[in-house]
């Protein structure tokens, strides 16, 4: 951030009084900028027929990632809640329409300000389709999952996780449970 929202002067990095934290604080009007992280919401579509589960997934037709695979989900918007946002955005990116179900992961990634939630959600049918920022959208079963070829961290933590959970719910019963997880910065090799 270089100026002020508010009256267009510059802004200068500072800790303002009675705060512990920099921010941006403008030279003119003295408004604090303060900035807090971005929710990406999105929803694990599933869809089992003859035995078999398979999960949605979208390639990126955008920047980060291009061409890596990913669960639909995107930035929430002001005016919504985030089951709203998890059916838009699975609804922009794969064209398909789900119910939705419980929060299945919670995942804080603190380096890029931002906190990762996804929904266990049904496929209603099988008319889905790429959206804009999407190349191709595909049913995947677990052992066709392009494991090395997923966009971000967080959708491969959802994913293992969700398939762990049915693998138990299978075997031993049960149901599912809210995964949350921090991931951190990758630690530069020593
Ligand atoms: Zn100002």
């Amino acid at each position: 951030m270089k100026f002020c929202s508010e009256c267009a002067q510059p802004v200068s990095l500072l800790i303002p009084p009675d705060d512990n934290r920099l921010r941006y604080v403008c030279s003119q009007c003295g408004t604090i900028h303060y900035q807090n992280p971005k929710m990406v919401i999105g929803s694990i579509p599933l869809w089992e027929s003859e035995g078999e589960s398979r999960v949605l997934l979208c390639k990126r037709a955008i920047e980060p990632r291009y061409g890596f695979w990913t669960l639909p989900a995107g930035f929430m918007e002001n005016d919504e809640t985030t089951n709203e946002a998890a059916l838009r955005e699975t609804m922009e990116e794969a064209g398909a329409r789900v119910e939705l179900h419980e929060l299945f992961s919670l995942l804080n990634v603190p380096h890029v300000h931002q906190v990762h939630m996804f929904y266990r959600a049904t496929l209603l049918d099988l008319d889905y389709a790429a959206g804009v920022e999407s190349l191709e959208v595909q049913l995947f079963t677990e052992a066709e999952i392009p494991w090395d070829e997923i966009a971000f961290p967080t959708v491969s933590h959802t994913l293992r996780e969700f398939f762990a959970d049915r693998k138990r719910i299978r075997s031993e019963g049960g149901g599912y449970h809210l995964h949350t997880r921090d991931i951190r910065k990758p630690m530069r090799q020593a």
